[in-house]
C-alpha cells in the first residue's frame, strides 16, 4: 500500500500472544510496516501484569502455545502440565527473541485515543506519552481480561495498609510474612492466589461473595521424555485442538450424564476428577445443555467440597448453589479447598453480609463486623471483552465513539470488526468464542483470517473494509440465540454477561457455538468473497 513515510500500514495495540502473532504475520507475510504499541513495560499481554501468587494457565503447557512455527514449537519445552505466569513471559520473550519481533513494538504507550480520519482514510493514534501514530490499519490485541475491576468501596482511599488488584499485581515482590491479609473475590484468580497467600500470612480472611465450583488441575512436572514423544506427535495435537468446540485437544464424547446410569457416571466423573483440569467438564457433552444432567455433575462436586473440607460450616458456606456448573469460568485449583483446613485461613460470606466501608484499619461489613488488615487484595475481575477497547476512546466514522456504539452491549461482526469503524479489526474481540477456548488457538485463527483479508485487498488494490451493519445485527443476534440455547446466561454474576461490572450492560459477549464451528463459517465467508463486509479501493 501507498504512504508516505512516517504513515504506517498498521498499528497493532497490544503485545501479548494475540499482538506479537499479529505483528510477525503482518511483517513477514504482507510486508507491512508495522508498529506495536505496548501499555507495559515487555511483551506478555495479561501475563505481564497478572503476577499475583499461584497464576498459571488452566490450558496444558504444550497446548498454550503458538503452533504455526514448527521450530518453536521444538526448541521450547514446558517445565510443568500447566505453565506458570513466569514460564509464559520467559516463552513470549523466547519467541520475541526468535522472531525479531522487538524492534517494531513501542513499549511503555498505552494508547488514549484512536480516530478515524475519513479525509486521509487513516488512524490517528494517540498515547499517553503524547506521540501521535498514523496508520491504514487498526488492530486490537489487547485480551479479553485486561482492565481491572476494581470496586468502588467507601472510604478505600482511607485504608492505611497495602492495596494490590491481582491484575496489576507489582514487579516487586509482595511480601505476606507476618501480615493480616484480606482476599476479594473467589473467582480463577482468588482461588489460585488464595492458596499461595495462605503458605505465609500470618491470617488470612477471604471475603466470598459467590462460592465457585473448582476442579483439582493436578499440576506436575513435565519431563524431557513428555517433550520428545510430543514433538514427533505434533500434527496429530493440532488437529484435535483444531476440530475442538474449545481449543482444547479434548472433544467431549457423545455421552449424556443423565442417559449413563448412576454408577457408570459416577466412575466416570471420579477418574475425570482424578485426571483434574478442565476436561472434567468434558466428561459428557450434556452438562451446559441439560439442567438435571447438570445437577448431577455440580452435587458431585459440592459431595468433593464437603469431603475435603473438615469444618462443616465452612464447607457448606463453600457450596456453590447458585449457578450451574461451568455457567462461569470454571477455576481448575491447586490445593484451594484444603487451604480452608488452615487454622489462620477464614472464610467470611460477604453476599450475606456485604462490604460496607473501609476504615484505615481494615473492612467494615454491614453488620458492623470490622476486618482489621494490613493488606486488602483485590481478586474481583476484570470489565471483560469490552473494557479495554473502550477505554482507548475509539473513534469511528463521523466521529462516533465506540462507547455510544456499544450503549445496549458489543455490537461485532464474528467478534472482529465493527460498523462505522473501517479498517479495524478486534483479535479474539466480543462476539468470537476467545474466552471460551485455549486461547491461543482463537488468535492464530483471528490473525491467520485479518491476514488473508489484507492480502486479499493488497492483491486487488482495495484500502479500505468495513463490517456491513446489517451483518453485525445478523451476527450479534446469533451470538445471543446460541448462548440462550445453553445454560450459560443463567449465572446471574458471570463476567461472559458483563454481570460483574455495575451498569455494565446484560448481553452474553462470547460465541459459544464452538471454535471449531466458528472457524468454518470464517472460511466460508473468506471464500464467498468477505461476505458482510464493504471492500472498496
Ligand atoms: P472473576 O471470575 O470475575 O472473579 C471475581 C471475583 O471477585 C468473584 O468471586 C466476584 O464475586 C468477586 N467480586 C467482584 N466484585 C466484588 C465486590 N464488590 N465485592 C465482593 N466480591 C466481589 O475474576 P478472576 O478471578 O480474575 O477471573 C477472570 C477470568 O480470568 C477467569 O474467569 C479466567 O477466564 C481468567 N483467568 C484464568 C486463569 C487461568 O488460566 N488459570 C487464572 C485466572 C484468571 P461474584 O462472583 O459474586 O461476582
Amino acid at each position: 500500500m501507498k504512504h508516505d513515510n512516517h504513515t504506517l500500514d498498521a498499528i497493532i495495540v497490544g503485545a501479548g500472544f494475540s499482538g506479537l502473532y499479529q505483528l510477525y504475520c503482518l511483517r513477514e507475510k504482507l510486508n507491512h510496516k508495522v508498529k506495536v504499541l505496548e501499555a507495559g513495560g515487555d511483551v506478555g499481554g495479561t501475563w505481564y501484569w497478572n503476577r499475583y501468587p499461584g497464576a498459571r494457565c488452566d490450558s496444558e503447557s504444550h497446548t498454550y502455545c503458538y503452533y504455526f512455527d514448527k521450530h518453536l514449537l521444538e526448541e521450547w519445552s514446558w517445565s510443568e502440565r500447566y505453565p506458570g505466569q513466569a514460564e509464559i513471559l520467559r516463552y513470549l520473550n523466547f519467541c520475541a527473541q526468535k522472531l525479531d519481533l522487538k524492534k517494531d513494538i513501542r513499549f511503555n504507550e498505552r494508547v488514549t485515543e484512536a480516530e478515524w480520519d475519513a479525509n486521509s482514510q487513516l488512524w490517528h493514534v494517540k498515547t499517553q506519552t503524547g506521540q501521535t501514530f498514523i496508520a491504514r490499519f487498526l488492530i486490537t490485541a489487547v485480551g479479553c481480561l485486561s482492565s481491572a475491576n476494581m470496586p468502588d468501596i467507601d472510604g478505600l482511599s482511607d485504608f492505611k495498609g497495602e492495596i494490590y488488584h491481582t491484575g496489576q499485581w507489582p514487579h516487586d515482590t509482595v511480601d505476606f510474612e507476618k501480615k493480616t491479609i484480606v482476599v476479594i473475590g473467589t473467582g480463577s484468580t482468588g482461588i489460585q492466589a488464595i492458596p499461595e497467600i495462605a503458605k505465609y500470612a500470618k491470617k488470612l480472611y477471604v471475603l466470598q461473595r459467590t462460592p465457585n465450583y473448582s476442579v483439582p488441575a493436578r499440576n506436575r512436572p513435565l519431563s524431557r521424555d513428555f517433550h520428545s514423544a510430543f514433538i514427533e506427535d505434533i500434527d496429530s495435537w493440532r488437529s484435535k485442538m483444531l476440530e475442538s468446540r474449545h481449543g482444547h485437544p479434548w472433544i467431549a464424547p457423545d455421552r449424556q450424564v443423565r442417559k449413563t446410569s448412576a454408577e457408570e457416571r459416577y466412575r466416570i466423573m471420579e477418574a475425570a476428577w482424578e485426571h483434574g483440569g478442565l476436561s472434567f467438564r468434558e466428561s459428557f457433552d450434556d452438562v451446559l445443555l441439560d439442567e438435571e444432567s447438570n445437577n448431577i455433575m455440580s452435587e458431585f462436586i459440592r459431595q468433593k467440597i464437603m469431603s475435603t473440607v473438615h469444618n462443616v460450616k465452612t464447607a457448606k458456606k463453600l457450596l456453590p448453589k447458585d449457578h450451574p456448573f461451568g455457567t462461569k469460568r470454571p477455576p481448575i485449583d491447586t490445593n484451594y479447598f484444603e487451604t480452608y483446613n488452615l487454622e489462620h485461613v477464614h472464610l467470611i460470606d460477604v453476599r450475606q453480609n456485604p462490604i460496607a466501608s473501609c476504615s484505615s484499619a481494615g473492612i467494615i461489613l454491614t453488620d458492623d463486623t470490622k476486618i482489621e488488615a494490613d493488606m486488602i487484595v483485590f481478586a474481583t475481575g476484570f470489565d471483560a471483552m469490552t473494557g479495554a477497547l473502550q477505554k482507548m476512546n475509539i473513534k469511528g466514522r463521523d466521529g462516533l465513539k465506540l462507547a455510544e456504539a456499544w450503549l445496549a452491549g458489543p455490537q461485532t461482526y464474528l467478534g472482529l470488526a465493527v460498523p462505522k469503524f473501517p479498517n479495524m479489526f478486534t483479535i479474539t474481540g466480543p462476539g468470537s468464542p476467545s474466552v471460551l477456548t485455549n486461547m491461543p488457538r482463537a488468535i492464530e485463527q483471528h490473525v491467520d483470517w485479518i491476514t488473508d483479508l489484507l492480502r486479499h485487498m493488497v492483491q486487488r488494490g482495495y484500502s479500505k473494509v468495513e463490517a456491513r451493519e446489517a451483518a453485525a445485527n445478523e451476527w450479534t443476534e446469533h451470538v445471543t440465540d446460541v448462548a440462550n440455547k445453553t445454560l450459560l446466561p443463567k449465572a446471574n454474576h458471570s463476567w461472559y454477561l458483563g454481570a460483574n461490572v455495575p451498569g455494565k450492560p446484560r448481553v452474553f459477549m462470547p460465541y459459544v457455538f464452538g471454535l471449531n464451528h466458528y472457524r468454518n463459517h470464517c472460511d466460508f465467508i473468506a471464500v464467498s468473497g468477505y461476505q458482510g463486509f464493504l471492500i472498496t479501493e
